[in-house]
Formats: C-alpha cells, sequence, structure tokens
C-alpha cells in the first residue's frame, strides 16, 4: 500500500510520465492533479478532494463517470472476448455499433471504418478521400490531391491530421514534414480576419472560400471542417447558415466535403450531431472522443455509398483500402459505444439538453461585464470565454502572463476542473449534469 502515497505517485509521475500538450518544466514545479476515480460529474483525486469535471475529461464524458450500465456492458464484453482482429474477420459489438451509427448520422453515410482516436479517424477520411478520386475512371480526376482546410483549424496530431491543421502554435514546427494544405479564413468573427464587422460582413469568407475553390477544384480532393464550433481554436463559433454555405459550394465544385464531428458530435452543440443544424449531409464524418462517452477509445470514419463503392474491385485492380489498426473495431470499446448510445435513448440526454443550454446562455452574461472578458461564445454545451488584457482594442494577454493558467488553478483549488485554450478558458460540461452542477461551473469559475 505504500506505494500508493500521494507523494509516491507524485514524484514518480513527475520522473515517469511526458505529459502530452505540457511544457514538462513547468509541469513539474506544481502539485499535479492524480485522479484516482470518477462518480457522475465527479473527479476525485488521491489525496480525496473533489472536483467537477468542467471539460468533460477532454470533451468525452457524456453520461458521467462511473455510469452502471457502460461498465457492465465493458465487462460482459469482457467475459466473451477482449479482442480480435476486423481484418478479415468481423466481431459482433462492432457490426450492431457501424448499424446503429448508420441509423444515427446524417443520411447518406452508410458505411463505418473503425480506429482508436480522433487523429486517425481524420487520417482514414484524408486518405479514403484521396485515393476515392484516384480511383475514378476519368483521368481528369487524377489531378485531385489537394486538401482545404480552415486557418485555426484543429484536426488531431498525427502528420496528415496536422497538414490540415491551421494553428500555428502545434502545427509550424512540423511544417517541413507536412503535405501542402491549401488555406481559408476561418469564421471568427470576434477577430474577423477579413476586418469586417458582423452586420456588414455577408460571410465573407465562405466567398473568399468560393474563390479559391473555383481557381483550384480540379486539384482538390475535399474541404474538411469542424462543423460549427472550431474547438481547439478557443470555441469559435461559425455564424449560422456558415456550413450550409460549405455543403453548397463543396457540391457545386465537385469536392468532398469532410465534416470533423470528433469534438461536437454526440450531443455537445444541442443536437445529436451538428451537421443536424443545417441540415448537411457530408461525404465523410470522423467520430470520436463521445462516442463511447469517455469509457474506452473508439473512432469512425463515415462514408458515403458512393464512396464505398469506389473502392470496390477485383484483387488486381488495386483499389482494396490498404489502412487498418491493430485494435480497429475493438470489440470493448464498440460494446462500450452501444452503451452509450443506447443512455441517450434511454434517458433521453438530447431532449434534456436544450433547458441547459439556456440555463448556461442565461449564467454566461455575467461574464460579460467583466473587465478582462473580451468574447464569450457559446453553441450548446461549448464555451469559450476569451480574455484579453484590454477589453477596447482587443489588446490579447502576452503567453509569458499565462493569465489563463492562473485562471485554471484557482478554479482547481474552489473545485473545478477546466482548461484553457491560449487565452480562452473553455467549458465543456458533462451533459448530463444537473442544473445545480451547471450553476457550480458557471459560480467557481
Ligand atoms: N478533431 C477535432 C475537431 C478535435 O477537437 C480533436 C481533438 O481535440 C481531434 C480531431 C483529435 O482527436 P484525438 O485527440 O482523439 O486524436
Amino acid at each position: 500500500m505504500d506505494i500508493l502515497q500521494p507523494e509516491q505517485l507524485e514524484h514518480w509521475d513527475k520522473e515517469y510520465v511526458w505529459h502530452p500538450f505540457t511544457q514538462m518544466r513547468e509541469y513539474r514545479k506544481e502539485k499535479p492533479l492524480i485522479v484516482e476515480r470518477g462518480e457522475g460529474s465527479y473527479l476525485f483525486d488521491v489525496e480525496g478532494n473533489k472536483y467537477l469535471d468542467g471539460i468533460s475529461s477532454l470533451w468525452v464524458t457524456v453520461h458521467g463517470h462511473g455510469k452502471e450500465a457502460i461498465n457492465r456492458a465493458i465487462i460482459e464484453q469482457l467475459d466473451k472476448v477482449a479482442h480480435s482482429t476486423l481484418l478479415g474477420e468481423a466481431n459482433i459489438p462492432s457490426i450492431l455499433l457501424a448499424k446503429k451509427l448508420v441509423e444515427i448520422t446524417p443520411p447518406g453515410l452508410d458505411y463505418v471504418f473503425y480506429s482508436e482516436s480522433g487523429s486517425t479517424a481524420v487520417e482514414i477520411a484524408l486518405k479514403i478521400a484521396y485515393q476515392y478520386w484516384q480511383q475514378q475512371g476519368d483521368e481528369k480526376y487524377k489531378s485531385k490531391r489537394k486538401f482545404v482546410s480552415l486557418v485555426n483549424a484543429y484536426h488531431g496530431d498525427t502528420i496528415g491530421s496536422v497538414s490540415v491543421g491551421g494553428i500555428d502554435l502545434f502545427h509550424k514546427i512540423f511544417s517541413h514534414l507536412l503535405f501542402e494544405t491549401l488555406s481559408v479564413p476561418a469564421p471568427y468573427c470576434y477577430r474577423c480576419p477579413l476586418d469586417l464587422s458582423k452586420d456588414t460582413c455577408s460571410m465573407q469568407c465562405v466567398g473568399e472560400m468560393e474563390i479559391l475553390l473555383a481557381r483550384h477544384h480540379r486539384e482538390i480532393a475535399g474541404v474538411i471542417v469542424e462543423p460549427l464550433v472550431q474547438g481547439a481554436a478557443g470555441m469559435i463559433v461559425a455564424p449560422e447558415g456558415y456550413l450550409g454555405k460549405v455543403r453548397e459550394l463543396c457540391t457545386k465544385y465537385n469536392i468532398l466535403l469532410i465534416a470533423d464531428e470528433v469534438a461536437v458530435g454526440f450531443g455537445r452543440t444541442g443536437k445529436l450531431f451538428a451537421c443536424e443544424h443545417e441540415n448537411v449531409k457530408p461525404d465523410l464524418m470522423c467520430l470520436a472522443k463521445g462516442i463511447t462517452g469517455g469509457y474506452l477509445p473508439l473512432a469512425a470514419t463515415m462514408a458515403t455509398g458512393e464512396i464505398y463503392n469506389a473502392f470496390l474491385g477485383g484483387i488486381e485492380e488495386c483499389k482494396t483500402f490498404y489502412h487498418g489498426h491493430t485494435y480497429t473495431g475493438n470489440p470493448l470499446g464498440c460494446a462500450a459505444a452501444l452503451a452509450n448510445l443506447e443512455l441517450f435513448e434511454k434517458d433521453k440526454l438530447i431532449e434534456t439538453l436544450e433547458e441547459k443550454i439556456s440555463f448556461l446562455t442565461h449564467g454566461l452574461e455575467r461574464f460579460k461585464e467583466l473587465k478582462h472578458v473580451g468574447d464569450v461564445r457559446q453553441k450548446g454545451m461549448m464555451v469559450g470565454i476569451e480574455l484579453v488584457e484590454n477589453k477596447e482594442t482587443k489588446e490579447p494577454f502576452p503567453v509569458r502572463a499565462n493569465i489563463p493558467h492562473r485562471v485554471i488553478l484557482e478554479a482547481r483549488k474552489n473545485g473545478l476542473i477546466i482548461r484553457p485554450l491560449g487565452n480562452v478558458i473553455v467549458l465543456m460540461p458533462i451533459l448530463s449534469m444537473s442544473l445545480s452542477e451547471l450553476k457550480d461551473v458557471l459560480d467557481i469559475t
């Protein structure tokens, strides 16, 4: 038992673990939060302190921690088999989950390709889109090899997903490793990249995309977007109609639309999928995070029948999609996802969200008055509070001031886990949180 003393764990954590997205020199100076268990909307650390999970454990937790039905589904599957490969074989949970995903995602997405993380779901979508055009009979499509993505985009950390990313801080250092991607301005209305005001803009950023697509469509395989909210960029919410217009442009110029719903999927925006808000049917859709409600790593790339059919052919034709991971379609992950999706129905979770979303909207009003709050953004249960040094000029705090980090440490002391993204404080409450827990999230923040 000695080895489980908090001090020992802290020592070993600092001695052996390299944490993601973390400057380890700074991390090692501070007392780490070492989580021991979770229950409902709370996490408990090794010293028994209790914290509200204000970021859904990095945007994954849906029905709360320690949910009996999901635990049981995993254990029942574990009693049958923990893993069998999907390469040339099948397993029961992956079949049932694929059927379910096809039923609940936007019409037309009829096939499911599994993987383990959001990054791999994106990587797979990019490779499928690329190969799709190469396998069209008509030679003129062979030049469709490039992707369009948005400034500030975040689609994951593997080389392909970084190539379509647009956050310099994360991506610039790798620039020589990445494939060329065409970039268009994002609808970041608080800091409009085109210097327009909300009243006069008429969504000129879509106009910019059209100019690019019109000029280069013969070379473009796909456009990738985070529907409605650019999450990692700081919860940048697109104006209403933006996504629908992007869909129209992709159709007009014969370009595949890849919807990266890794962050926004599974209820975060108030509907099961963000694309539903604008009735958008993407050609490829990437899912991860909330797919298992935060219980096991799993991801899915959904494709239309038209795309799937382009990969059918004789062995000699080499149309096979040569991609697959050891744990692709892992039965435990799929069983967890099935149980998670059943709970959406059983608890009527989506129906409960409307009230919580308005509660948040109302509760966020008071932040707007604060001296160092420049912008408050919300879409459904996703919130970004952008801090600025000067509200008039929108001057951001210098990085070295580390203000958002100080805010989250203070929140932690008061029993709330949140995380900043640059100068933006992100709130991503668990979808099953009660109104009084949501009130605590706002009050502590
Ligand atoms: N795509 C989006 C929109 C994301 O927000 C993320 C992660 O935050 C990813 C992809 C990458 O997912 P993962 O961290 O599971 O690889």
